[in-house]
Protein backbone atom coordinates (compact mmCIF):
# COMPACT_ATOMS: atom_id res chain seq x y z
CA UNK A 1 0.00 0.00 0.00
CA UNK A 2 1.42 3.48 -1.11
CA UNK A 3 2.18 5.94 1.62
CA UNK A 4 -1.34 8.03 0.79
CA UNK A 5 -3.53 5.34 0.83
CA UNK A 6 -1.83 4.87 4.16
CA UNK A 7 -3.13 7.75 5.32
CA UNK A 8 -6.34 7.11 3.65
CA UNK A 9 -7.00 4.25 5.44
CA UNK A 10 -5.89 5.54 8.59
CA UNK A 11 -2.81 3.32 9.66
CA UNK A 12 -0.31 7.02 9.18
CA UNK A 13 -1.83 10.21 10.82
CA UNK A 14 -2.19 13.60 8.83
CA UNK A 15 -3.89 17.01 9.42
CA UNK A 16 -7.13 16.52 7.14
CA UNK A 17 -8.63 19.38 6.07
CA UNK A 18 -11.36 17.84 3.81
CA UNK A 19 -13.19 15.15 2.81
CA UNK A 20 -15.68 13.46 0.66
CA UNK A 21 -16.69 10.21 -1.01
CA UNK A 22 -14.13 10.42 -3.38
CA UNK A 23 -10.99 12.98 -2.51
CA UNK A 24 -8.97 13.22 0.93
CA UNK A 25 -7.29 16.43 1.17
CA UNK A 26 -4.27 16.93 4.13
CA UNK A 27 -1.63 19.46 4.92
CA UNK A 28 1.45 19.16 3.30
CA UNK A 29 4.33 17.57 6.08
CA UNK A 30 6.97 19.79 4.71
CA UNK A 31 4.88 23.24 3.33
CA UNK A 32 6.45 25.80 0.65
CA UNK A 33 4.10 28.12 3.50
CA UNK A 34 1.58 27.12 6.41
CA UNK A 35 -1.75 25.03 4.66
CA UNK A 36 0.28 23.95 1.61
CA UNK A 37 -2.23 21.34 0.83
CA UNK A 38 -2.51 18.34 -0.94
CA UNK A 39 -5.59 16.74 -2.74
CA UNK A 40 -5.86 13.65 -3.73
CA UNK A 41 -8.18 10.46 -4.89
CA UNK A 42 -9.18 8.24 -2.01
CA UNK A 43 -9.17 5.84 -4.61
CA UNK A 44 -5.57 4.75 -5.72
CA UNK A 45 -4.22 6.07 -8.87
CA UNK A 46 -0.86 6.93 -9.37
CA UNK A 47 -0.85 9.58 -12.01
CA UNK A 48 -3.61 11.35 -13.85
CA UNK A 49 -3.77 9.65 -17.10
CA UNK A 50 -4.69 6.59 -14.83
CA UNK A 51 -7.25 8.28 -12.55
CA UNK A 52 -11.19 8.26 -13.96
CA UNK A 53 -12.76 11.05 -14.93
CA UNK A 54 -15.86 10.51 -12.04
CA UNK A 55 -12.77 10.86 -9.66
CA UNK A 56 -10.73 13.44 -11.05
CA UNK A 57 -14.01 15.81 -11.46
CA UNK A 58 -14.28 15.69 -7.98
CA UNK A 59 -10.36 16.34 -7.13
CA UNK A 60 -10.86 19.78 -9.13
CA UNK A 61 -13.58 20.40 -7.45
CA UNK A 62 -12.24 20.28 -3.94
CA UNK A 63 -8.85 21.45 -5.20
CA UNK A 64 -11.34 24.99 -6.05
CA UNK A 65 -12.77 24.82 -2.59
CA UNK A 66 -9.08 24.07 -0.87
CA UNK A 67 -7.76 27.38 -3.33
CA UNK A 68 -10.83 29.77 -1.52
CA UNK A 69 -10.11 28.36 1.88
CA UNK A 70 -6.54 29.52 1.65
CA UNK A 71 -7.88 33.08 0.62
CA UNK A 72 -10.99 33.27 3.58
CA UNK A 73 -9.40 31.20 6.25
CA UNK A 74 -5.48 32.18 6.30
CA UNK A 75 -5.63 35.26 4.34
CA UNK A 76 -3.56 34.67 1.58
CA UNK A 77 -4.14 36.89 -1.62
CA UNK A 78 -2.37 33.77 -3.96
CA UNK A 79 -1.86 30.26 -4.40
CA UNK A 80 -0.38 27.83 -7.27
CA UNK A 81 -2.15 24.73 -8.28
CA UNK A 82 0.75 22.29 -8.82
CA UNK A 83 0.14 18.63 -10.09
CA UNK A 84 3.86 16.94 -10.83
CA UNK A 85 2.97 13.70 -13.11
CA UNK A 86 5.77 11.18 -12.91
CA UNK A 87 9.32 11.30 -11.49
CA UNK A 88 11.02 12.96 -13.98
CA UNK A 89 8.67 15.90 -13.54
CA UNK A 90 9.18 15.57 -9.77
CA UNK A 91 6.33 13.20 -8.66
CA UNK A 92 8.35 11.55 -5.16
CA UNK A 93 4.89 9.81 -3.90
CA UNK A 94 3.14 7.72 -6.84
CA UNK A 95 -0.40 8.26 -5.72
CA UNK A 96 -1.86 11.31 -7.76
CA UNK A 97 -2.03 14.58 -5.77
CA UNK A 98 -2.26 18.46 -6.62
CA UNK A 99 -0.46 20.55 -4.54
CA UNK A 100 -2.38 24.13 -3.49
CA UNK A 101 0.41 26.09 -2.43
CA UNK A 102 -0.18 29.44 -0.40
CA UNK A 103 1.68 32.44 -2.22
CA UNK A 104 3.32 35.36 -0.55
CA UNK A 105 5.05 38.21 -2.09
CA UNK A 106 9.51 37.75 -3.11
CA UNK A 107 8.75 34.44 -1.49
CA UNK A 108 11.49 32.98 -3.99
CA UNK A 109 9.34 30.19 -5.31
CA UNK A 110 9.94 30.91 -8.96
CA UNK A 111 8.41 29.88 -12.07
CA UNK A 112 10.23 27.61 -14.60
CA UNK A 113 12.88 28.71 -17.50
CA UNK A 114 11.85 29.65 -20.29
CA UNK A 115 12.99 30.00 -24.50
CA UNK A 116 11.87 30.82 -27.86
CA UNK A 117 10.79 28.66 -30.59
CA UNK A 118 13.35 28.08 -33.54
CA UNK A 119 11.86 29.08 -36.82
CA UNK A 120 9.49 26.15 -37.36
CA UNK A 121 9.66 24.38 -34.23
CA UNK A 122 6.30 25.11 -33.08
CA UNK A 123 4.73 24.49 -36.53
CA UNK A 124 6.45 20.74 -36.24
CA UNK A 125 5.43 20.49 -32.93
CA UNK A 126 1.86 21.21 -33.69
CA UNK A 127 2.18 18.64 -36.61
CA UNK A 128 3.26 15.86 -33.91
CA UNK A 129 0.50 17.11 -31.87
CA UNK A 130 -2.64 17.26 -33.92
CA UNK A 131 -1.99 14.82 -36.33
P1 LIG B 1 5.41 15.21 -5.10
O1 LIG B 1 6.86 15.62 -5.16
O2 LIG B 1 4.54 16.04 -5.99
O3 LIG B 1 5.22 13.72 -5.29
O4 LIG B 1 4.94 15.59 -3.65
C1 LIG B 1 4.84 14.69 -2.61
C2 LIG B 1 4.53 15.54 -1.41
O5 LIG B 1 4.03 14.69 -0.38
C3 LIG B 1 5.74 16.29 -0.84
O6 LIG B 1 5.49 17.70 -0.88
C4 LIG B 1 5.84 15.76 0.59
O7 LIG B 1 6.19 16.75 1.52
C5 LIG B 1 4.43 15.24 0.84
N1 LIG B 1 4.35 14.15 1.81
C6 LIG B 1 5.06 13.00 1.83
N2 LIG B 1 4.71 12.22 2.86
C7 LIG B 1 3.73 12.90 3.52
C8 LIG B 1 2.94 12.64 4.68
N3 LIG B 1 3.10 11.50 5.38
N4 LIG B 1 2.03 13.56 5.07
C9 LIG B 1 1.87 14.69 4.37
N5 LIG B 1 2.58 15.01 3.25
C10 LIG B 1 3.49 14.12 2.84
ZN1 LIG C 1 -2.07 5.06 -3.05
Amino acid sequence: MCIFCKIIAGEIPAHKVYEDDKVLAFLDIKPVHPGHILVLPKKHAANIEEVEEVELSAIILAVKKMGALLKDRLGYEAYNIYQNNGPVAGQTVMHLHFHIIPRVANDNLNHWPVRDYTPGEAEEVLKKLTA
